[in-house]
């Protein structure tokens, strides 16, 4: 089997959020689809360990924020690469709360959609939870971000608990000009930069201040070592 086959299966980036009690949470997930139209259904695959999967479990309220393709990595780093167990997650984030009390993005994102869980399936490491939308709206014109998208022009990185995610082996043989972070694994390339961090393209990594960090994870510049 060539698990790089995978690779190839389209989809959008999300960030899935929930409550329990008072407490509110998200995380990036890639795997949301429409099910049905009548009564409008929508799926979405969360790995087991994740909080956002005990919120789910507890509240059986989620929503989901459509991202833009706009959106800063920033952004995916804290809902993606941080723990709510560690973090707030939506601490300095722009946010508004859906009929149910669970927060969607406002910034960055094109639509939300709310949905009450109607049923759920064990898929090993993960749950899909299905849910029936109870509210959605759209919030912006624009195009929304694709996992594609996000691997290929923002230089993101799948972390290991994503049903996605795929030990890669495409890493080897890059040039090694390229500076891998070693926390959360973002790939930083001198040709394009981190124009959201202010570096322009074309910028060696040795030429980056001191006190520039991931864009994805918040780690400092120490952090990162030359690929191979
Ligand atoms: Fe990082």
């Amino acid at each position: 089997m060539d698990p790089t086959a995978l690779f190839n299966i389209s989809y959008g980036v999300y960030v899935i959020a929930s409550k329990k009690g008072d407490a509110l949470n998200g995380q990036v997930a890639n795997t949301v689809f429409q099910l049905s139209y009548e009564p409008p259904t929508i799926a979405v695959s969360i790995n087991k360990n994740n909080l956002t999967h005990e919120y789910i479990k507890d509240s059986k309220v989620f929503t989901v924020s459509i991202l833009s393709q706009d959106v800063p990595l920033s952004t995916i780093g804290q809902f993606g690469f941080k723990s709510g167990r560690e973090v707030k997650k939506f601490e300095g984030i722009a946010y508004k709360t859906s009929q149910s009390g669970v927060p969607y993005l406002t910034e960055h994102i094109l639509s939300y959609i709310e949905a009450r869980v109607v049923q759920e399936f064990d898929a090993n490491t993960h749950t899909v939870f299905v849910g029936e939308i109870t509210g959605a709206e759209i919030l912006a014109a624009g195009t929304p971000m694709t996992y594609a998208y996000y691997h290929q022009v923002k230089k993101g990185t799948t972390p290991p608990s994503a049903p996605t995610y795929v030990k890669k082996e495409e890493e080897k043989g890059m040039p090694s000009e390229k500076y891998i972070c070693k926390v959360c694994g973002y790939v930083y390339d001198p040709a394009a930069g981190d124009p959201d961090g202010g570096i322009a393209p074309g910028t060696a990594f040795a030429d980056i201040p001191d006190d520039w960090v991931c864009p994805v994870c918040g780690a400092s510049k120490k952090e990162f070592e030359k690929m191979a």
